[in-house]
């Protein structure tokens, strides 16, 4: 590296290579697949007024506390890049009148910011695909989200994930629960850890979510919130877990699962790698990789009217290093490589790679270096097939067609490109399919060569 040269900012990342493309086949499953489900597509600013955040997320949670990325700009007002996506969503839902929309099943996807110890899993800059629905409070969009989540992992091929599922009540069940939890932890208050003590009178939830081995021998024998779930609460959850069962989404009951933000109100959940499964192994410390539930509240908090809402978010970095791409991707690609030999042939070969193109099949124009090399570049770029276009092909009106995997080579009638191409790729794929041999290229060519 130049001596000269600055350094990117710790906890962000440059992706490249395969993790890049592991990155974007998330974001390409989760498009399709938002669609299937049709949620719209909204984009929001990265940045927000700070109030934005500090109303919506709450003063008392770690990500306002201690987590946000905030400045003042030119003209001297908060700024804050945004930590997660609800509260830009939620702003913009009430600024725009979007209530009209309502329910509105809304997705998005791209960076979040958060001031964190980045490790493995855990970034300054990462990013997330969301989904919400906004202006419904039925416990059938509950069931739809957490399908479409569920959904989503299963396309990703994603496996040895569990859906942790609880509910956090109404405000009733919550307050109730909230004050038992405040005597239970304040008997024991001197052996909790420091944050622990800290969060008793503020967030005494977040305790039950602590990894400290201080905390958590005291979290077994906890007070349960279905000791003060309101038959309403409760009747709720009922609906939603059939939902779930009738949708076919398996799930746990995590009784103490608990969610970062305030807002939280019935459902919460989350997605967590199995004890041992390779999904663990992968992720490490840093487990979760789909996280949400349901925000009646929320958009009170922001001068809104009361507006039921439920959504998640995933981190795509996470998600990416569960993604198996070779199964994803398959080797199945229609890849073509066009391989000029000579001046003279580069023209022919860069409107066959046009032709090819436009025609939906996957073109590699190896034009650089001796035959040889063009000739390791079209094995590099998975090609299937190699056209080959020389001065006897140009003089003649036919490429030479060089299978990939046998080397066998035979020549095609240049304007039968790209219908010729189409079936090569078609004959090879029903072959494989019927488990038959494909017959020799020379053969399969005869007839247009
Ligand atoms: P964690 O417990 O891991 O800190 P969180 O509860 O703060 O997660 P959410 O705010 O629910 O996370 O965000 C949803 C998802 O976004 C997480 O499940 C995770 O996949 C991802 N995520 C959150 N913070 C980060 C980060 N700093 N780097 C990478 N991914 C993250
Ligand atoms: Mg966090």
């Amino acid at each position: 590296m130049a001596k000269n040269t600055p350094k990117a900012i710790r906890g962000t990342q440059d992706i490249f290579g395969s993790d890049a493309e592991a990155f974007s086949h998330v974001v390409e499953t989760f498009e399709r697949v938002r669609k299937l489900y049709r949620f719209r597509r909204a984009e929001m600013p990265v940045f927000e007024k700070t109030e934005v955040f500090a109303r919506a997320i709450g003063e008392t949670t770690d990500v306002v506390s201690k987590e946000m990325y905030s400045f003042e700009d030119r003209g001297g007002e908060s700024l804050t890049l945004r930590p997660e996506f609800t509260a830009g969503i939620a702003r913009a839902y009430l600024t725009n009148g979007w209530q009209q929309h309502a329910p509105l099943k809304l997705a998005t996807h791209g960076p979040l910011f958060r001031y964190e110890r980045p490790q493995k899993g855990r970034y300054r800059q990462f990013h997330q695909i969301d989904a919400e629905i906004i202006g419904a409070a039925e416990p059938q969009a509950d069931v739809e989200l957490l399908a479409m989540a569920d959904q989503l992992l299963r396309e990703l091929g994603i496996s040895g994930v569990t859906l942790q599922l609880n509910t956090l009540g109404d405000g009733e069940t919550r307050g109730a629960w909230r004050a038992a939890l405040i005597e239970y932890f304040s008997k024991v208050r001197g052996d909790l850890s420091e944050d622990s003590q800290e969060r008793l009178e503020k967030n005494p939830l977040r305790i039950l979510d602590s990894k400290d081995r201080r905390d958590k021998m005291f979290l077994a024998d906890a007070p349960k919130i279905d000791e003060f779930l309101s038959d309403e609460a409760g009747i709720f959850f009922e609906e939603v877990k059939s939902g779930l069962d009738a949708a076919g989404v398996e799930y746990k009951r995590a009784e103490s699962l608990v969610r970062g933000l305030d807002y939280y109100r019935h459902t919460a959940f989350e997605f967590i790698p199995d004890e041992g499964s390779a999904a663990a192994d992968a992720l490490g410390a840093q487990s979760t990789v789909l996280g949400g539930g349901r925000y009646d509240g929320l958009m009170e908090s922001l001068g809104g009217p009361a507006t039921p809402a439920v959504g998640w978010a995933a981190g795509i970095e996470r998600l990416a290093m569960l993604v198996d791409l070779e199964k994803a991707q398959g080797n199945d690609h229609w890849v073509v490589a066009v391989v000029p030999v000579g001046d003279a042939a580069y023209i022919e070969a860069q409107k066959i790679a046009s032709e090819l193109r436009s025609n939906s099949i996957i073109c590699e124009m190896a034009f650089r270096g001796n035959v040889k090399k063009r000739m390791q570049k079209a094995a590099a770029a998975g090609a299937r097939f190699s056209l080959i276009i020389g001065e006897d092909e140009l003089a003649n009106g036919v490429v030479t067609v060089r299978d990939m995997a046998t080397g066998e080579q035979a020549t095609m009638r240049r304007n039968w490109i790209p219908q010729g191409v189409f079936d090569l790729f078609f004959e090879n794929d029903a072959a494989k399919e019927q488990g038959d041999e494909v017959a020799p290229l020379s053969e399969r060519l005869r007839a247009n060569s």
